[in-house]
């Protein structure tokens, strides 16, 4: 019998205790990505629920984002949009603050990556408590971009961060 997809997957994400400080386990995709077979099964499985839908843009959310959007753009043949953290996009910008679970963090797009009505999906690694994708949609919204969906490698569902993103279509391959 072989294995599901998505139990494939998990078994390369890796439980880090205490990482980057004491009672967070952090997930970590790179052994997920450091193998041929799953890093081509999480793109092909995310990007196919896309695929026929039109979609003119990704946008990944710096850092691992920017991994699994720059290889879902290429499959789906989009641009790729990157937000990034504030004082790296070198021109004219748009900024948005957000809360973490200790202090503040910002991220910024420039202000002519996407124009309105334009179609776009966003991505990142992993969904926690939503404030990074929160602060990413009103961001993405500000262009005036249509959001078709928002899609996630994991989901810590016992954060609750799909709570806070009710207003888009969001998807996540593996949830915890
Ligand atoms: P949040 O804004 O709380 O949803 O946090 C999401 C962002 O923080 C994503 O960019 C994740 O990569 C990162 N992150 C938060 N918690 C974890 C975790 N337990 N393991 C790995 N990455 C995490």
């Amino acid at each position: 019998m072989g294995m599901g997809i998505v139990e494939e997957l998990a078994r390369k994400i890796r439980d880090i205790p205490d990482f980057p400080q004491k009672g967070i386990v952090f997930k970590d995709i790179t052994p997920l990505l450091n193998d041929p077979r799953t890093f081509r099964m999480a793109i092909d499985a995310m990007a196919h629920q896309y695929v026929g839908r039109h979609i003119d843009l990704v946008v990944g959310i710096e850092a691992r984002g920017f991994i699994i959007g720059s290889a879902l753009a290429y499959i789906l043949n989009t641009g790729l949009i990157p937000l990034r953290k504030p004082g790296k996009l070198p021109f004219l910008t748009h900024r948005m603050s957000y809360n973490l679970e200790y202090g503040s963090a910002e991220l910024e797009i420039h202000r002519d990556a996407i124009k309105p009505g334009q179609r776009v999906i966003i991505v990142d690694d992993l969904l926690a408590t939503g404030g990074t994708m929160r602060a990413s949609i009103d961001l993405v919204k500000t262009l005036g971009a249509e959001i078709v969906g928002v899609s996630f490698l994991v989901e810590l569902s016992f954060l609750e961060g799909r709570q806070r993103l009710q207003d888009c279509d969001m998807t996540a391959l593996i949830t915890y």
